[in-house]
């Protein structure tokens, strides 16, 4: 599936890929190598640094940072901490992220500078982006390793807390699927827009809003897994997954898990492994590959704007919905106001994938959120959604994908390789805290795979002769 994405350039690609495959032929294996010196001391971040990428250091001296507040780690250590029995002081609050200012330490040092374009050496233990894509992916959220669902890491960012419930019984009379491929309500479904929550609208930067699909959940006790996420009879008609993920056992139960798993993650995610790579760059190597063998030499974000209609997946809380009659087959859905989810401006069109320039120029957009948006593409070492696609030129130089994804490419990529990271790419505190703990549970993984290796307070590349059986 993935090779079929990327086989889409044209013949002139081609015939270069061939060329540059020749010129750049994977070296044997050897010995490991030293460790690399480390390009710069460790330090703790200034305040310039901090204030550049949008991150405030709580105003409490705890050594946190300001994630879900303006000024402060949590309420109760800007007012001075709570106070415990026996004199003892608590200083933080039960919601309190504590994340400590350390998180941020490599990222906002200088990595090495850029390696000079063309460069012909691999670093010698170099991973292909399919295999950075399999690792990264035990690290973001629930993997199949021999046939079985599993969480790989302990706090893994895509795990989802909730199970899906049967809608309440007079909405999905209400609401009868049409053309059969709803999961599970479709909202457009009810007519002249009556359902009153006004963000339903999901007004959108283009002409091809999603049209939103609700989903009726409650929370669970632990994360749940694709396998058993819904039961059969619980949501009525679902769509079956398309012929090649169907040939490969995924049900159409562990396609839903995945498109609600993937709604709101694409901008952590992508960004989470920009992360990664700047903390193996700062640390002396960029072991990374395209499928040609071409050695990676810049990465950052790319956003993108949908251009086909897409199904948005929403959950509400079960308990908090209401549905009034409002005439002989209308019914109007109220929920609580303060429960009401919030989405994204937009809607949800506009879309944040990784980007990648190899050292022949050549550039690569990748995406581990894909399912939501009826591109199904999956990893085959991990089940897990995941595609990636070359930029292409058209006559007039602008850069585009295949338009069968959907996607237009939106302005240039921010490159995440640089002296600094791009201003502001923090202001989104929310994102921030998962996005730390989804690039730090990735790198856990790359760690205990043996491709990356601790010394000092420093990565680097070890032999990866094994990673390929564990894929
Ligand atoms: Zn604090
Ligand atoms: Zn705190």
């Amino acid at each position: 599936m993935w090779t079929a994405v990327l086989n889409v350039a044209p013949a002139s690609q081609q015939a270069c890929r061939t060329r540059a495959a020749a010129a750049f032929s994977p070296r044997p294996r050897r010995a490991p190598p030293p460790p690399p010196p480390l390009p710069h001391p460790p330090r703790p971040p200034t305040a310039a640094e901090l204030q550049h990428v949008g991150v405030a250091a709580c105003v409490g001296g705890c050594g946190f940072i300001a994630t879900w507040h303006q000024r402060a780690c949590c309420h109760a250590c800007e007012a001075g901490g709570i106070r415990g029995g026996a004199g003892d002081t608590i200083r933080h609050g039960p919601h309190c992220e504590r994340l400590p200012l350390d998180a941020l330490d490599l990222l906002l040092r200088p990595p090495p500078p850029r390696l000079p374009a063309h460069s012909p050496s691999l670093p010698p233990h170099s991973l292909s982006l399919l295999q950075l894509a399999a690792l990264a992916a035990r690290g973001l959220g629930a993997v199949r390793t021999a046939g079985v669902w599993r969480y790989d890491s302990a706090r893994p960012p895509m795990a989802l807390w909730l199970r899906v419930l049967s809608p309440p019984p007079e909405l999905s009379e209400a609401a009868k699927p049409r053309r059969g491929d709803t999961i599970p309500l479709r909202v457009d479904a009810l007519p002249d827009g009556v359902l009153e929550a006004p963000q339903l609208a999901l007004a959108s930067y283009r002409d091809t809003p999603a049209r939103p699909a609700l989903v009726f959940r409650e929370m669970s006790d632990g994360p749940e897994l694709p396998h058993n996420f819904v039961s059969s009879d619980a949501v009525g008609k679902l769509t079956p997954p398309p012929a090649e993920a169907a040939a490969a056992g995924v049900s159409a139960a562990e396609l839903l898990f995945w498109r609600l798993v993937s709604t709101d993650t694409c901008e952590v995610t992508s960004m989470a492994i920009a992360l990664c790579l700047r903390h193996m760059h700062a640390s002396g190597i960029l072991p990374l590959h395209d499928e040609r063998g071409v050695p990676i030499v810049a990465y950052g974000l790319q956003s993108a704007d949908r251009v086909l209609p897409f199904v948005r997946h929403i959950s509400l809380p079960n308990a908090y919905v209401q549905l009034d009659p409002i005439g002989e087959d209308r019914l109007r859905l109220h929920m609580q106001d303060d429960c009401f989810p919030t989405w994204p401006k937009g809607g949800g069109t506009r879309h944040r994938l990784l980007w990648l320039q190899a050292a022949d120029g050549r550039e690569i957009v990748a995406d581990f959120t894909g399912p939501q948006y009826g591109i199904e593409d999956r990893l085959a070492a991990t089940m897990t959604p995941f595609w990636s696609a070359p930029v292409l030129r058209s006559a007039e130089g602008s850069r585009y994908i295949d338009p069968r994804l959907g996607l237009q490419l939106r302005g240039s990529a921010a490159a995440f390789c640089g002296a600094q990271l791009p201003a502001g790419v923090f202001d989104d505190r929310s994102h921030m805290s998962m996005t730390l703990r989804a690039r730090d549970s990735v790198l856990a993984v790359l760690r205990s795979s043996g491709c990356l290796s601790t010394y000092s307070e420093h990565d680097y590349c070890m032999p990866t002769e094994f990673i390929d059986s564990m894929l």
